[in-house]
């Protein structure tokens, strides 16, 4: 965990280092935040029309520390992600990248000042990033060059959105000629050194990649050779360590464009369903990153009003502690948390199944399970793990509830229990027959192999059954003003659903309160009709 103890680091570079750009020529910072590269990259192609360019990465407090919300792996990874970058520009521009350190609006306005351009390229934000790029634009006239395919400044941004996605996932790359453009560096004396070490970043995690474009083009090579295997390596945990692309820290930081990523995969491999469900996943990551377009309030507020607060009177801070902690008598919820904590990584199955497991059966408010997931996951972007954090709650009051039985994930994706091994010890000695219900082992089984529920296992923090059924009966009772709500515009605005304002308003039609002596009783079963389990 990082420091908590203010860094020596004084805010670099100080307005007198900052060069002046020559009389009648133009000059432009391109500010980098997430998009750690320079090829496809909407604003360094706008800097370099420029007769100068500055590339610079601003290393603000806000991110460090311990109220910063990433963990040190991720950190770590951004921290790789930096060198390679430096290394990509002193490659095709002879000049690297510089390092900042301070509040990036008065860093930025620095050089306004003495009269450079900034450009940064836009993207999708929410809290402490809407206030920042406000900030940005207002005070140092940060210009926000959009190019990531997101629709912007539309009352319906989901009509036309999937012809528009595919418009841009197989349009030209954003290029720039670095022979035409001088790069420019200021030597600010900040180093990465000098970062890891003011705020005691310490990576803990294991089997955490190497950050950067040139790991990130090496692992989408390695992908494109198994692509076939692809589906049936996505459920099960240990399969899809590697039989997942591994991309989304890359993605994350943006060290190659999605559209990079869908254009040498569509070039590469056959045309196979691995192809197309990979493919179908880049959609879904626009899609997640358009619904934060929309609506920057997913990190925050639940998506449907009838929904704020529902677990919030809840509140155990034992449970809490349990699931955090992976010791909740459920082993694949308790293998799979301790597998966030010490890798930093999850496949979606198992992320979904702790979330349906805090939200749906220990009944804890969702904001704080999100935020946990986000400052342990190496690849968390606020527009997906927010925004499927609150999909998978069932907080936009869609009809269907994702819900996942702990027990059968165990049987179906790891009965011989090689996950619930590696990250559950305790159980080691456990017969596999018992790795779903080890509560439910023979008291004689427990002397012979030495596990003891209760005492060298916990007993399971919650009853299944009983959980459930408090759950379905809560929802039920709120499940017709939530499909009404969800029909108003301003709400089907926010929830950006695919099908756009007309599929909200169809559930509301069908679901809600005027539906036409919808019973709780129906609505319970119709509510968990299209269940995961
Ligand atoms: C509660 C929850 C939180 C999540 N948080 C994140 C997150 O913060 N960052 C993140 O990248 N993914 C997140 N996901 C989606 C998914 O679990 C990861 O993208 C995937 O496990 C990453 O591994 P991969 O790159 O090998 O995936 P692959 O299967 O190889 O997928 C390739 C890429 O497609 C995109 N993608 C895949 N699945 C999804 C999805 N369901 N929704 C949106 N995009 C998807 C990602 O960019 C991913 O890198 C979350 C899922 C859940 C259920």
């Amino acid at each position: 965990m990082a420091s908590p103890t203010p860094p020596a680091l004084p805010e670099q570079p100080q307005p007198a280092a900052i060069p002046t750009p020559p009389d009648g020529e133009s000059s432009t910072v391109v500010w980098h935040r997430d998009h750690l590269r320079v090829a496809d990259h909407p604003a360094v192609a706008a800097a370099a029309d420029a007769d100068h360019m500055l590339p610079i990465f601003v290393f603000d407090p806000s991110f460090y520390g311990t109220d910063g919300l990433a963990c040190d792996a991720r950190i770590g990874f951004l921290h790789d992600c930096l060198s390679d970058l430096d290394e990509q520009y002193r490659a095709v521009a002879g000049a690297g990248l510089t390092l900042a350190h301070g509040d990036p609006i008065e860093v930025l306005g620095w050089f306004r000042d003495a009269g450079w351009d900034v450009v940064a390229a836009d993207a999708p934000t929410g809290r402490y990033g809407v206030e920042r790029d406000r900030r940005a634009r207002s005070e140092c006239g940060v210009s926000f060059v959009d190019g990531d395919g997101l629709v912007r400044g539309v009352d319906r941004p989901r009509d036309g959105w999937q012809e528009h996605i595919e418009a841009w996932l197989t349009a030209d790359h954003d290029t720039w000629d670095p022979e035409a453009v001088s790069v420019r560096e200021v030597e600010t004396g900040i180093t990465i050194e000098d970062i890891d070490a003011a705020y005691g970043v310490d990576p803990t995690k294991s089997k955490v990649p190497t950050g950067g474009t040139t790991a990130a083009r090496r692992h989408l090579a390695e992908f494109v050779d198994r692509i076939r295997a692809y589906p049936e390596n996505i459920s099960s945990p240990v399969d899809a360590r590697d039989g997942t692309s591994g991309l989304s820290p890359y993605l994350k930081f943006g060290c190659l464009s999605v559209r990079q990523v869908y254009q040498h995969v569509v070039a590469n491999t056959p045309e196979c369903r691995g192809t197309k469900m990979f493919v179908s996943r880049l959609f879904w990551n626009k899609h997640y990153e358009q619904k934060l377009q929309d609506w920057p309030g997913w990190l925050d507020t639940a998506v449907n009003p009838v929904l704020e607060g529902f677990n919030a009177d809840r509140r155990d801070p034992d449970l809490i502690a349990a699931w955090k902690a992976g010791e909740t008598g459920y082993p694949m919820v308790d293998a799979s948390m301790r597998c966030l904590a010490g890798t930093g990584w999850l496949n979606f199955r198992m992320r979904a199944l702790c979330v349906s497991f805090y939200y749906h059966l220990l009944q804890q408010p969702w904001k704080e399970g999100a935020d946990w997931y986000h400052h342990h996951l190496v690849d968390s972007v606020a527009s997906i793990n927010y925004t499927q954090w609150q999909s998978q709650c069932g907080l936009v009051g869609r009809p269907t509830l994702r819900r996942y039985n702990p027990r059968k994930q165990v049987r179906d994706q790891d009965p011989h229990g090689e996950f619930i091994r590696e990250w559950v010890p305790e159980l080691e000695a456990l017969p596999d027959d018992h790795l779903d219900r080890p509560e439910h082992t023979p008291v004689h089984v427990q002397s012979e192999c030495g596990v003891r529920i209760g005492e060298t296992y916990p007993r399971p923090v919650v009853d299944y059954d009983a959980a459930r059924k408090e759950f379905d009966e809560r929802l039920a009772a709120v499940r017709a003003d939530a499909a009404d709500a969800l029909g108003r515009p301003e709400i089907a605005g926010r929830a950006s659903l695919s099908g756009g304002r007309d599929a909200a308003a169809a559930i509301a039609r069908k679901h809600g309160s005027d539906s036409g002596g919808d019973t709780a009783e129906q609505s319970r079963l119709d509510a968990f009709g299209g269940g995961a389990e």
